[in-house]
């Protein structure tokens, strides 16, 4: 049973909703986030092909908690930055954080933290401490970002999208996701990285499958 809630507001006031199936009661969720940045519609789209499929069936012994739309305002303007232009994937206070961008295309914000929408998902992460995160991306350099123990979860969906597996995207991300729960915090995170700019039917079959699988596996490892 499908159950809509808010998650937050917006910097601008806009409903961020999220989406649980499965009781609480049946112990710590599988986290779904994607519009982590509103110019990557891909992760939006197999989030909720995913939603879709839950709502027809959902067969697991844990619950799901999907957030497609974390970055409402970016996701509106087709815009990777949230509505203070901060990124929120470098804006997690994470050991690493600094104010100063890496990259200024990629800005982290005036402090750690500091975005309505970071602020909840550090509050729900505290309060839920997720078994398992999928950030939903994409990239021109597609790949499955494993960071934490999920190499086995990763290995399941190698064998179906056949993307490769790397512990950095390649370049320096203070206040990612990926550091903030995976390695400081030992919730195993895949930033499934899609192919940019792939076909909606390459998107809700191969990586819907390949999401499928992952959710399988965890319940294979959790026997
Ligand atoms: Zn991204």
């Amino acid at each position: 049973m499908l159950k809509a809630e808010l998650f937050c507001h917006s910097v601008n006031g806009l409903p961020v909703l999220s989406h649980s199936f499965g009781d609480s009661s049946l112990g710590s969720p599988v986290l779904i986030l994607s519009g982590v940045h509103g110019n990557e519609p891909e992760g939006v789209i197999l989030a909720y092909r995913l939603l879709s499929e839950f709502q027809k069936t959902y067969v697991y012994s844990f619950p799901c908690v999907l957030i497609p739309e974390f970055n409402l305002e970016g996701l509106m303007s087709v815009n990777r930055l949230n509505g203070n232009s901060v990124d929120l994937n470098r804006n997690l206070p994470t050991k690493d954080w600094n104010k100063e961008a890496f990259n200024p295309k990629y800005p982290p914000g005036p402090a750690a933290n500091s975005e309505p929408e970071s602020k909840a998902l550090v509050s729900w992460i505290d309060r839920n401490r997720p078994r398992f995160i999928f950030s939903l991306h994409s990239f021109q350099n597609f790949m499955l970002n494993a960071n934490g123990d999920c190499l086995q979860v990763a290995e399941a969906m190698r064998e179906i999208c056949n993307y490769p597996i790397e512990e950095s995207i390649g370049y320096p991300t203070p206040g990612c996701l990926g550091t903030y729960a995976g390695l400081e915090r030992s919730i195993p995170t895949i930033t499934y990285e899609i192919e940019r700019g792939l076909s909606l039917d390459k998107i809700c079959d191969l990586h819907l499958r390949t999401l499928m699988r992952a959710f399988d596996k965890i319940e294979e490892l959790k026997r």
